[in-house]
């Protein structure tokens, strides 16, 4: 008994009730857009999410803390957690972080990430697009409307950067994300799409349940449906037995 007493505490932490959202997140860009569908309805989840999933979610915001607080510390902090808001499109997010490099402000989104992941990332330099999308969001809003309460700040060439951080030993890898029109015409086509099945009141599609994963080179259950807590609502009680025999067939094909 005495063992597990902290244990419960901690995983009682974990527990989140389900709440109808007024928006769309900017981190839901690039997730499963029926995922998202739920989870603005406030609907219950119909499996729970493990304490060690829900772990690396906590892991993500103490990481966060620490960067702002060794920011805050330099006395460079410019702004933390900044409500960014997209009214036209019902979305809004918040900003982790804006940092005065030298006179300019730099947007900086904190994603912490585990070690194997963090070493590919080294190597090819690329943000995962749903950070990337995140990002853009923020720079999209505040480069064209400002924000009210960091005013006296020139946003309208506002640069950003994601800094992945390793959960082994905190290093870190910075990376700049361009922004352009192009760029974000994926985040505004996102929006609309959610926005047309929420007026239908409509389900919209679901993602594949497996899908190439370029880090490991091999196929994988995609992490979007391990993060979810709605898969017996549209995939199905049996959803992970049935995704682990494709990958397993489909990695035997590919000789993995
Ligand atoms: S189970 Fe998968 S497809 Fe269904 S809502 Fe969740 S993430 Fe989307």
């Amino acid at each position: 008994m005495a063992n597990t007493f902290l244990d419960k505490i901690i995983n009682e932490s974990f527990i989140r009730e389900p709440y109808a959202k007024k928006s769309w997140w900017a981190t839901d860009l690039n997730s499963c857009l029926r995922g998202v569908f739920y989870r603005r309805k406030g609907l219950p989840p119909t499996s729970v999410i493990s304490p060690d999933r829900m772990g690396i979610m906590e892991v993500g915001k103490i990481v966060e803390e620490w960067i702002v607080n060794k920011v805050k510390q330099s006395g460079s902090l410019v702004a933390e957690q900044l409500r960014v808001e997209a009214p036209e499109y019902e979305a809004s997010g918040k900003v982790d972080l804006i940092v005065d490099e030298g006179g300019r402000p730099i947007l900086y989104e904190i994603k912490s990430t585990n070690s194997f992941s963090f070493k590919y990332k080294i190597k090819n330099k690329e943000p995962q697009s749903q950070h990337k999308l995140q990002t853009l969001f923020y720079l999209w809003r505040l480069r064209n409307h400002g924000h009210q309460e960091i005013s006296h700040i020139d946003l309208s060439n506002l640069e950003g950067r994601i800094i992945y951080v390793s959960r082994d030993d905190l290093n870190r890898l910075i990376i700049p994300v361009d922004y352009s029109e192009n760029a974000i015409k994926p985040v505004v086509e996102q929006l609309k799409i959610l926005n047309d099945f929420w007026k239908k009141d409509e389900l919209p599609p679901i993602p594949e349940s497996v899908i190439y994963d370029e880090e490991r080179g091999k196929w994988g259950i995609n992490w979007v449906c391990d993060f979810c807590a709605y898969h017996e609502l549209c995939a199905g009680r049996d959803w992970r037995a049935r995704a682990e025999i494709e990958v397993k067939e489909r990695n035997g094909a590919i000789g993995n």
